[in-house]
C-alpha cells in the first residue's frame, strides 16, 4: 500500500485540472502575445485564468501577476518593495517562522543594506503582536508575515497585523505568504487588507512551477524580469499558458470545495491524531491546537530521530516529512519548531503528516499501524529513550 501524507510539500494534479490544461499543451499552441487567432486563443485563456485567480481572493484581474510559484512571488514581494521604496526607508519586518523563500530573501537584502527585524512567535507559533507594535517605525517599508505556516499549520492573525502596522505607519506595506492558506481557509485580500499576497498552484492540486503575486492597485513594486511586455512589463517572458490555465482551474475548484474538503481533511487528521494519542506514549503535538490548517499534524516522538521514522515509513510506502530538514538536505532542526521554543531533541524527533482530499480512513489506519511499529522499534534501539 502506498500512502501519501505529504500534501503540504505538494499535491497530485487533479484530473479535471489536467483536462483543462491539455489543449494548451497541444493544439492551442499560440504565444499569448501573438496577433493571430492562435495567439488570441492563448491570450483569452490567460485572461480567464487571471479572472479566476482574482475572484478566488476577491481581487481585480489587474492586481494579479503570474509567476513561477510561491518562491518567486515571495522573492519578488520583498525585493520589489525594497527596491521601489528606498526613498521611504530601509526597514523590513518578518516573522522567524517564514518559509525559506522569505527568510533567505530577507538575509540577502540585509547584505544590500536593509535592516530586518525578525519577530518571535509563542509556543503555538503565533507571531508576537507586541513586538510588532514596538518594531514598526517611520522607516519600515514592509512587513511580511505568512497567513499559515507550512510546518506546524499555525494560522496568523493577519488582519490584526495589518491594523497595527497601518495605525503606526500608513505607508508601510504588508505582504502575506498565503501558499498554504489558499484552499484551506477563506483568503480575501480586501478583508485581510494586505497589499501583497503570494500563492502557488501545486499546493492546491494544480501544476508545479506556476503561482501568482497579488499586488494592490497603486502600490509601487520593482520589476522582476525585464525583456518583455508580459505581466504588464513587470515580469517578462513568454507566458506559461497551460500552467496559468491550471492555476486558474485549481484555485476556482479549491475555493468552491473549500468547506467540504477542509472538513473532510480535518476529520481524517483528527482521527489519525487520536490514534497516536491513544496508542503511542511520549509524544508532543506541535502548532496551535485550534488556529491551524485542517491538513496539518506535526508530532514530536521522544527519544528518536524524525529522519529514521521517515525512512522506515518510506520503506512501507508511506510519505511524510521532517520539517525543513528534507528540503534543505541538512540535519539542522526545523527553525520553525525551535522558534516555538521546542527543545532541540524534540525538534529532531518531529514528523509532519499532511493530509489531502484523496486520503482515506484505510490509509490512515495502515499509516498508523506502521508508525506504531516504527516508533516502538526505534525506541527499543534508542540509547536515550527511557521506557
Ligand atoms: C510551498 C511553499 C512555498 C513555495 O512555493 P513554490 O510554488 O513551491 O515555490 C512558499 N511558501 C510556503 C508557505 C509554502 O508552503
Amino acid at each position: 500500500m502506498k500512502v501519501y501524507l505529504d500534501n503540504s510539500a505538494t499535491t497530485f494534479l487533479d484530473k479535471n485540472v489536467l483536462d483543462k490544461m491539455m489543449p494548451y499543451l497541444t493544439d492551442v499552441c499560440g504565444n499569448a502575445n501573438s496577433l493571430h487567432s492562435f495567439g488570441r486563443d492563448a491570450d483569452s485563456a490567460v485572461t480567464k485564468a487571471r479572472i479566476q485567480v482574482a475572484e478566488a481572493i476577491n481581487a481585480s484581474k489587474n492586481e494579479i501577476f503570474f509567476t513561477s510559484g510561491g518562491t518567486e512571488s515571495d522573492n519578488w514581494a520583498l525585493n520589489g518593495v525594497f527596491e521601489a521604496h528606498k526613498d521611504k526607508g530601509d526597514h523590513i519586518i518578518i516573522s522567524k517562522i517564514e518559509h525559506a523563500a522569505i527568510l533567505a530573501t530577507a538575509k540577502k537584502l540585509e547584505k544590500e543594506g536593509a535592516r530586518v527585524t525578525y519577530l518571535n512567535v509563542d509556543k503555538h507559533g503565533v507571531v508576537n503582536l507586541d513586538e510588532l507594535k514596538k518594531s514598526v517605525c517611520d522607516k519600515t517599508v514592509l512587513v511580511s508575515v505568512m497567513l499559515a505556516n507550512n510546518e506546524i499549520g499555525t494560522i496568523q492573525p493577519i488582519k490584526e497585523v495589518v491594523k497595527i502596522v497601518k495605525s503606526i505607519n500608513k505607508n508601510t506595506l504588508v505582504h502575506t505568504d498565503a501558499v498554504q492558506a489558499v484552499g484551506s481557509l477563506p483568503v480575501d485580500v480586501k478583508d485581510l487588507d494586505v497589499d501583497l499576497l503570494s500563492l502557488s498552484a501545486h499546493k492546491i492540486y494544480g501544476p508545479k512551477g506556476v503561482g501568482a503575486l497579488y499586488l494592490r492597485t497603486g502600490v509601487r513594486l520593482g520589476k522582476l524580469i525585464t525583456g518583455g511586455h508580459q505581466e504588464r512589463s513587470m515580469r517578462g517572458g513568454t507566458t506559461n499558458v497551460a500552467g496559468v490555465v491550471g492555476l486558474g482551474v485549481a484555485i476556482e475548484e479549491a475555493v468552491k470545495n473549500l468547506s467540504v474538503n477542509s472538513l473532510k481533511i480535518a476529520k481524517l487528521r483528527d482521527y489519525f491524531a487520536a490514534k497516536i494519542k491513544d496508542g503511542i506514549k511520549d509524544v508532543v503535538f506541535n502548532g496551535h491546537p485550534e488556529k491551524k490548517l485542517s491538513s496539518n499534524l506535526n508530532v514530536s516522538f521522544d527519544g528518536i530521530e524524525g529522519e529514521s521514522i521517515l525512512q522506515l515509513l518510506d520503506i512501507n510506502g508511506i510519505a511524510v516529512s521532517t520539517g525543513s530538514a528534507c528540503s534543505s538536505g541538512s540535519l539542522e532542526p526545523s527553525h520553525v519548531l525551535l522558534a516555538t521554543g521546542l527543545e532541540i531533541a524534540r525538534a529532531h524527533g518531529s514528523i509532519r503528516f499532511s493530509f489531502g482530499k484523496a486520503n482515506t480512513v484505510e490509509e490512515a489506519d495502515y499509516a498508523f499501524l506502521k508508525l506504531k511499529e516504527t516508533v516502538d522499534r526505534l525506541r527499543d534501539m534508542s540509547p536515550i529513550y527511557k521506557k
